[in-house]
Parts: C-alpha cells; sequence; structure tokens
C-alpha cells in the first residue's frame, strides 16, 4: 500500500481558474453568436511574439548542437556561466551582486515553490492577501499549514492584508515571522512598493531575523524610477532576502522558460543545533541533486535580452503593454470605477461598484460586455469586491475592451 502526502488533500482543488473555464464555457454554449467576440484579458500571460534578438540567438544554439565540435550536453546545474553574468552584469549593476548568486531555472513558479525544500518544519509563513496563489498552495502541499477554512484562509500561515487604505503594501506584522513572501510589482493588485515600504520589511527581517522571499517578475515594467526594481537597492537586503526574476514577463517567455533566484553568500537560516547555514550552499546542493540545467537554446535566447537589439525589443514589448495598461486604466476611470495598479505593473485592478462582488462583476463583465475578467476574491479573502484586467493582450483588444466597458458598463 502507498500512502500519499496527505497535505494534497487539503488544497482547494485549482478553484480560480478553472471556474472562470466553466462559466466562460457555459456562456459560449448558450450564446453561440457571441463566442467569437469574447475578449480574454484573465490569465496573467504574455501574448506578443517572442523578441527577434532571443530567437535569433535560439536559432544560433541549436545549430551548434547539431554539429560535433560544438555541441554540448549536460550543462552547469546552476546555469551557464554566460547567462549567470550577463544578469549579474545587466540586471544588478551596481548592486555587488556576482554572477556566482545568481541560480539558473526553469522559471519562477518553480523556483518559488521549491525554495521550500531547503526550509525546516514549523516556520511561521506569512502571504499577502490577496496573493500569487503559488506561494500558499505549495505551502500547503509540503505540510506548512493546517486545513482552509470557509473563506479558504489556511490555519498556521500568516495573512497579511492589503487594501486600498495601505496602498496594497502590507502594515509590518506585530508578531515576527520566520518567512515572508513580497511581491513588487504585485500581481494580482499591479501596486509597486516604495523604496521606504521595502525598507521598513528590511529592517523588520533584519531584527526578527526573517527571510523576504521577494519575486520581482515584474520589475521590467516600472516606469516610476523612484520605484525600487531590486529588493538589493534598498539597505541591509543582502543579509535577509532571496530575489525571484523571471524571462517569462519582461521578454515573453512564458512558453520558453527561464528564470533566476539570486542568493547572496551572506542570507543564512539557523539548523536544528542553532548554526547559521548559508541558504546559498543549500540551494546550490539543491540544485546539483534535483535540476540538470535550463536548456542550452533557452539559456543563449535569455543572454540575447540583455544584448542591445534584445534590450530595445524588450523595451518595445513592454511600452506596448504598459500603453494598454494606461488605455484600461483610463476606460475604467471613465465608468466611474476606481482604479489601481497598472502604472508600474501590466495589471490593472479595479474596484467593483459598492455592494457588487468580485464574481458578480466576472458574470456581468462576461455576460453584457463579452469580456473576461479574473475575480479578485480568487487571489484570496481580501481581493473580494475587486477584478483583475490584464494588460496583456493586443492593441486592438484592449481597444476593444474600452470601446465595450464604455459602451456595456458607464
Ligand atoms: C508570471 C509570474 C511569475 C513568473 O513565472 P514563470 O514560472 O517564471 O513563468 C512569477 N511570479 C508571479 C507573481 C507571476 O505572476
Amino acid at each position: 500500500m502507498a500512502s500519499i502526502n496527505d497535505n494534497f488533500l487539503k488544497l482547494k482543488a485549482g478553484y480560480l481558474f478553472p471556474e472562470i473555464g466553466r462559466r466562460v464555457a457555459a456562456y459560449a454554449e448558450a450564446n453561440p453568436d457571441k463566442a467569437s467576440q469574447l475578449i480574454r484579458c484573465g490569465i496573467g500571460d504574455v501574448t506578443e511574439p517572442l523578441p527577434l534578438a532571443v530567437r535569433e540567438a535560439m536559432h544560433k544554439a541549436v545549430d551548434e548542437l547539431g554539429c560535433r565540435d560544438t555541441f554540448r550536453g549536460y550543462g552547469p546545474e546552476q546555469g551557464y556561466d554566460f547567462l549567470r553574468k550577463a544578469v549579474a552584469d545587466n540586471a544588478y549593476a551596481g548592486l555587488d551582486i556576482s554572477a556566482d548568486d545568481i541560480f539558473v531555472s526553469d522559471g519562477s513558479k518553480c523556483d518559488t515553490g521549491n525554495i521550500l525544500d531547503i526550509f525546516g518544519k514549523g516556520n511561521t509563513i506569512a502571504i499577502t492577501d490577496p496573493v500569487y496563489p503559488v506561494y500558499v498552495d505549495t505551502n500547503v502541499m509540503i505540510g506548512n499549514t493546517g486545513d482552509a477554512d470557509e473563506s479558504g484562509r489556511y490555519e498556521g500561515l500568516v495573512y497579511l492584508e492589503c487594501n486600498a487604505e495601505n496602498n496594497f503594501v502590507p502594515a509590518i506584522p506585530e508578531e515576527k515571522v520566520d518567512i515572508v513572501y513580497l511581491c513588487y510589482p504585485n500581481n494580482p493588485t499591479g501596486a509597486s512598493a516604495t523604496r521606504e515600504q521595502l525598507q521598513a520589511w528590511v529592517d523588520y527581517a533584519l531584527k526578527n531575523d526573517t527571510i523576504i522571499l521577494y519575486d520581482a517578475a515584474y520589475e521590467a515594467f516600472i516606469q516610476d524610477p523612484d520605484v525600487p526594481k531590486s529588493i538589493y537597492e534598498i539597505e541591509g537586503a543582502k543579509n535577509c532576502a532571496l530575489e525571484f526574476r523571471s524571462f517569462s514577463k519582461n521578454g515573453g517567455f512564458t512558453g520558453v522558460r527561464c528564470g533566476y533566484i539570486v542568493i547572496p553568500e551572506t542570507v543564512t537560516g539557523t539548523s536544528s543545533t542553532g548554526e547559521k547555514v548559508a541558504i546559498k550552499k543549500l540551494w546550490s546542493r539543491r540544485t546539483s541533486t534535483k535540476f540538470n540545467g535550463a536548456s542550452y537554446p533557452v539559456q543563449r535566447g535569455a543572454e540575447a535580452v540583455y544584448s542591445e537589439e534584445g534590450k530595445k525589443q524588450v523595451q518595445e514589448l513592454i511600452t506596448h503593454y504598459m500603453g494598454n495598461a494606461k488605455l484600461l486604466r483610463e476606460a475604467c476611470t471613465e465608468i466611474g470605477l476606481k482604479v489601481f495598479g497598472g502604472e508600474n505593473a501590466p495589471y490593472v485592478w479595479v474596484a467593483c461598484p459598492e455592494g457588487v462582488t468580485s464574481w458578480d462583476m466576472f458574470d456581468k463583465m462576461l455576460e453584457e460586455a463579452n469580456v473576461v475578467i479574473t475575480p479578485g476574491s480568487g487571489f484570496g479573502a481580501a481581493g473580494e469586491g475587486y477584478f483583475r484586467i490584464s494588460a496583456f493582450n493586443s492593441r486592438e483588444n484592449v481597444e476593444e475592451v474600452c470601446r465595450r466597458l464604455k459602451t456595456h458598463l458607464a
């Protein structure tokens, strides 16, 4: 008899996106004439093609693999030096992060989940509410929580409420937590954190021996020069924070798969005997055993994001998506909705009219405007009363969404 990991039974079976899919399919079936008009602004996936510089680099890498002299087999598990160095030199220029601190992977979803391998049992873990569901579910799977309550909150996690009053950046908790997940610019709220807010979190972490897991998947979308792009711009962060980044949203790698974790030597955890141990050492060991590296053509493609042409082409993608975000913000504002986010992130976070729930709004948008959005309550109890519109779309679709908002929801 093979017993199973009972923690999986605690999961609220992938509730959000399947439920969206179910409602959209039911609507399309009942209204076949409308099905082709549906515009999806739900799931946070990029829509625009891969930059030319990236494709050229990948083609070249594939050809190298086809030639005896340049063929490569297994690469270094932690990533090729050329990519680790390109990341350190470009993404962390002036921040004293070395190539050796960069651990290349096949994306941040895996990284934010897998990192839990190296932490012990019994840590107090804090997440924001609303939140990227991966942080929660991976903690449930590994046994860091009890059961979920009515509102979907798991026993044992510390929920840090984000709301309009705190600009969707949580207040520093009264209690001591061992690990906290922060994501700025944020998915789903589109909020960004100021230098002062991040400094307060780093100060808290240093005082309480907390590790900050900082997800910076959307740093490339930051427009305001005062908003920090990396947690390492904050004094003291190198002693308490890991940073997760991905090529998914800036380079359009959601289907290509490449990301990395930054782990400075000076971030430590504590062993059961009270000894300080470098997280970097543990993660490197874990990576050598459980991972064989992102593929060579993919790492060459990622390297090309930092080439002169690559930077220009990525910037065009960002400009495109942020132009969409601006149009969506303006349209929602024009019809009298209260709008957040969308200024340093590709997500616009919108308050539903008074008394309207997130799912009510979802149905209304689907049925009246034929637009698919994401209900805020799907990201956590504190997301109730909001919905998220993704700016990942063609300009044509976004302009049509704006027209429909003004026609059907004004
Ligand atoms: C899209 C996204 C990522 C990136 O995930 P990948 O696995 O690298 O594609 C990470 N964090 C958040 C919050 C995201 O929305």
